[in-house]
């Protein structure tokens, strides 16, 4: 039981679970579904009695089994073909700042945190060599209660670590390995480093909290997002540099393949990139540009939020004080340090150090969260590639998924495991369509039953919290008939920074109580969310939701939960009929609840944004519309939450009180079929991983591999040329442009002929690629989506001094007018992308158009 308790996969496996509930039900129950607590209170006397119960022993000896063949059965990973283009790298490096796996391990804010355990979950599921890097936080983030007037009250309860599932990683002689992270002045402090299980997934937890260091060092991993800004740069320090010297203890001690890929879950896990360059300087001898090259190669950064304030930046001195002097990476240039930090945009805040910037700057590949994240990334992070157009900024996208097993409720998924053969259908839509052959009676009952189970759970979570404000028993009598099991819930959890809009529902207060109070078609309602310590904003509007929420009137059909958290997470998406989802476009980079509810048959009742952008589909729930247009923030907010309620009482309500004779709701359950089979296959994190995988990490680990060839010889070469471009390339200019032996008007089906003279200065035709850029116009005579051609240099009539001539023909997809001009890029085989280095040439301004003329 020590060996089952001891590896997170319980989390996830409900057969695990079910044997911990055996052991001791009340037990179980009071330590919140915890095994390794339950462990630690259980008595002998009682492990004595199941180890007489054969049957007992019989069921737990097939949990192990189970376990153990999990961990070493070969998965999709392991039958991936090994192609020569497509390298499967041995092992990867995934750094978070938080983690978010069970709610018996509470080191997570919100949904960065939970995508990064959904990440590390389904990586062990599908076998993806992964290693998890983090902190320990001895506080976590914080658990939340009310004070009697509402306002958010943070403690912060201490944990033990030797009461969670983690073991200390230990030096051959047992000693735990110590991690030094050096400070400027000569001040240093030392880390443990835990390692927990998750599947087959290792995950290193880096601990501060050690007798031997200062009392004020000892603080640098308490908390969560807490604490000033030195605090932050130290966790982060811890994080990045730290981090990666406890991956080399790690692959040291266990034999672990050292990771090819290095992967950055938002920019607090940046420093990683700066230590693996400073590993270059100092064991590979190698020079600054070298070793970034080499980094760059084999690191991914995910980019999580187009919410500048979301976005990590540190005052500039500090951050040089911390690498110069005795600082962490000593041996690098503080000043190449500093410039990949920098703002160097338009509006770029000369004083402060951007870690985002710097993730990008230390990554080959980066991308966003959803599609219409990636899009706004490019335009985000446009003035970093300023000679590109937006559409054109190396920036792609891979959407959020969620694993399903921690979030689907156990009746769901005991209904699609007799629906379909084996999980892997799941992939498909064909596998969620068996799913939905289950007959309507069967899913609404199951959705009753999760309904009913919220409810039970949220009139609990109540009653302790109006003790916790003061009340006596006695008040609560009420508490009893809160909320109805027949009535359409609608759910609305999530942090509360203000773009998400808590109180956007209680805009029309009177209009919310009839919705409320409907004599036919009531909703209710259950909402949860914290506000950070620091923001008193959102406590203000957290107090607005309670004071609603605690009014006679509507106190049986409105609830807020406080201490949101996994548990109270699983129960909210399991149960909620509606989820309700209301941020300010595009502001939600992705957003992961509403998938969670989705796989439980639940509905979507969202602002078109992140991923309900990409996936609504005019069936599958709805789509509150938005007044983007609007500038008045206040305006906005008032059509949209019309628009909110007008779609509750018009569409939603109605579908779901509209019953058949049997009391069946038969268009709801279209929908929730239409819901399962549309967003089933997508919505998954297996889909998202193996996006990674084939998207992200094989390229990462070929470009490495092509860098590291012949004892590093390419990688020094490739820095060289580099470098060599970057200073020849002010020399670069296009001098002419002209299209000859063009048909008037153009024809669909035709082509052109794009001929240039370039100067190229100190670079040879082999260091660029020279582009003709053909699209629509607009008014403005702007490229629309232009497609880029190559041209070829022209032998021969090249020797008119620095001149150089290209000419190529390009075929014409459509008819009608049309703009060119033409464009040099730098070219190189190692290259990964025309933007990688920011550089491109146009035939002087403006940029878009040039001396390219307009065809008709
Ligand atoms: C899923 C989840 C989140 C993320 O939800 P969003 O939709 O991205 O806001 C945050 N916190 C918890 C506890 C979650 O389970």
């Amino acid at each position: 039981m020590e060996t089952l308790a001891a590896n997170l996969r319980w989390s996830w496996h409900p057969a695990t679970r079910a044997i911990f509930a055996e052991v001791d039900p009340d037990v179980w129950e009071a330590v919140h579904h915890d095994p390794t607590q339950l462990l630690g209170e259980v008595t002998n006397e009682r492990l004595a009695q199941l180890a007489a119960d054969t049957d007992f022993c019989t069921r737990l000896r097939a949990v192990a089994d189970d376990l153990d063949q999990y961990l070493r059965e070969p998965q999709w990973y392991q039958y991936l073909p090994e192609e020569p283009e497509r390298t499967l790298p041995q092992s990867i490096a995934y750094f978070s700042a938080e983690y978010g796996l069970t709610a018996a391990l509470p080191q997570y804010s919100g949904g960065l945190g939970i995508l990064a355990g959904d990440h590390l979950k389904s990586a062990s599921d599908l076998g993806v060599p992964i290693i998890g890097v983090g902190l320990l936080y001895r506080h976590g983030y914080f658990s939340q209660s009310l004070s009697p007037e509402g306002w958010q009250l943070e403690h912060y309860p201490e944990i033990d670590p030797r009461g969670l599932p983690m073991t200390l990683l230990a030096e051959t002689n047992g000693d735990p390995v110590g991690i030094v992270l050096d400070l400027p002045e000569g001040r240093q402090f030392i880390a443990h480093v835990w390692v927990v299980s998750v599947g087959r997934v290792p995950l290193l937890l880096l601990d501060a909290c050690q007798e031997r260091n200062e009392p004020e060092l000892r603080s640098v991993t308490d908390r969560l997002y807490g604490g000033g800004t030195e605090h932050r740069l130290r966790q982060e320090l811890l994080l990045g540099v730290g981090g990666v010297r406890a991956l080399r203890s790690y692959c040291a001690l266990t034999g672990h393949p050292e990771p090819e890929v290095f992967h950055m879950n938002e920019g607090h896990a940046g420093f990683l990139g700066l230590e693996r360059v400073r590993e270059y300087v100092d064991v590979e001898g190698l020079t600054f540009d070298q070793a970034l090259e080499l980094t760059r190669a084999g690191t991914v950064f995910t980019t999580h939020t187009p919410v500048p304030a979301g976005i990590d930046r540190f005052p500039r001195d500090l951050v040089e004080h911390h690498f110069t002097g005795t600082g962490a990476a000593a041996s690098l240039p503080a000043d190449r340090v500093m410039a990949l930090g920098t703002e160097t945009y338009e509006d770029g805040d000369p004083a402060v150090f951007n870690m985002a910037v710097m993730g990008m700057r230390l990554s080959q590949s980066v991308n966003g969260v959803s599609t219409l994240h990636g899009q706004v990334s490019r335009e985000m992070f446009h003035g970093l590639w300023p000679d590109f157009d937006p559409i054109e900024v190396p920036i792609t996208a891979v959407t959020n998924g969620v694993h399903a097993r921690t979030w689907v409720a156990e009746e769901a998924q005991e209904l699609a495991d007799r629906m379909i053969d084996d999980v892997t259908e799941l992939a498909d839509i064909e596998g969620w369509r068996k799913i939905t052959g289950a007959s309507d009676r069967e899913l609404w009952e199951m959705r009753r039953l999760l309904r009913e189970r919220l409810i039970a759970d949220a009139r609990k979570r109540l009653r302790r919290s109006w003790k916790q404000r003061g009340a006596t028993e006695a008040e609560l009598g009420w508490i009893d008939d809160v909320l109805d099991p027949d009535i359409l819930t609608v759910g609305f959890a999530r942090r509360v920074p203000s773009y998400k809009r808590l109180t956007l529902m209680l805009r029309d207060r009177e209009r919310l109580k009839s919705l409320l109070l409907h004599p036919e078609r009531p909703i209710q309602i259950v909402i949860a969310g914290k506000a950070h310590p620091a923001d008193e904003g959102g406590k203000r509007l957290i107090q607005e939701v309670v004071r609603f929420a605690d009014d006679p009137e509507v106190r049986h059909r409105i609830v807020f939960l406080p201490d949101y958290d996994m548990a109270l997470a699983r129960a909210m998406v399991q149960g909620s009929d509606v989820w309700l989802n209301n941020p300010l476009r595009p502001l939600e980079a992705c957003g992961t609840s509403g998938m969670k509810v989705a796989l439980n048959g639940g509905l979507n009742l969202s602002v078109r944004d992140g991923w309900w952008d990409e996936w609504f589909d005019g069936s599958n729930g709805w789509a509150i519309p938005t007044a983007d247009g609007v500038a008045e923030p206040d305006r906005r907010d008032s059509l949209e939450a019309a628009a909110l309620y007008e779609l509750i009482e018009e569409q939603v309500t109605g579908q779901f009180y509209d019953r058949d004779k049997a009391g069946l709701p038969k268009r709801w359950l279209e929908m929730v079929k239409h819901t399962l089979v549309s967003l089933g296959p997508k919505v998954l994190a297996s889909r998202m991983v193996r996006d990674y995988v084939n998207e992200l990490y094989r390229p990462a680990a070929v470009s490495a591999r092509l860098l590291t060839r012949d004892g590093l010889a390419a990688d020094r070469d490739f820095a060289a040329w580099k470098q060599r471009v970057r200073r020849a390339w002010p020399g670069v200019r296009i001098e002419h442009v002209e299209v000859v032996d063009m048909e008037e008007p153009p024809q669909a089906g035709g082509e052109i002929t794009v001929r240039t003279t370039l100067v190229l200065g100190d670079l040879t035709p082999e260091d660029v690629r020279v582009e003709a850029v053909l699209g629509r116009v607009d008014e403005e005579e702007s490229i629309l989506s232009p497609t880029f051609s190559e041209l070829s240099p022209v032998r021969g009539k090249t020797s008119q001094g620095p001149l150089t001539r290209y000419q190529g023909s390009i075929p014409l997809a459509r008819a009608g007018r049309c703009g060119y001009t033409v464009r040099v890029v730098p070219k190189h085989p190692l290259l990964t992308n025309p933007a990688e280095m920011g550089l491109a040439v146009v035939p002087g301004p403006p940029p878009g158009m040039g001396d390219g003329m307009v065809l008709r």
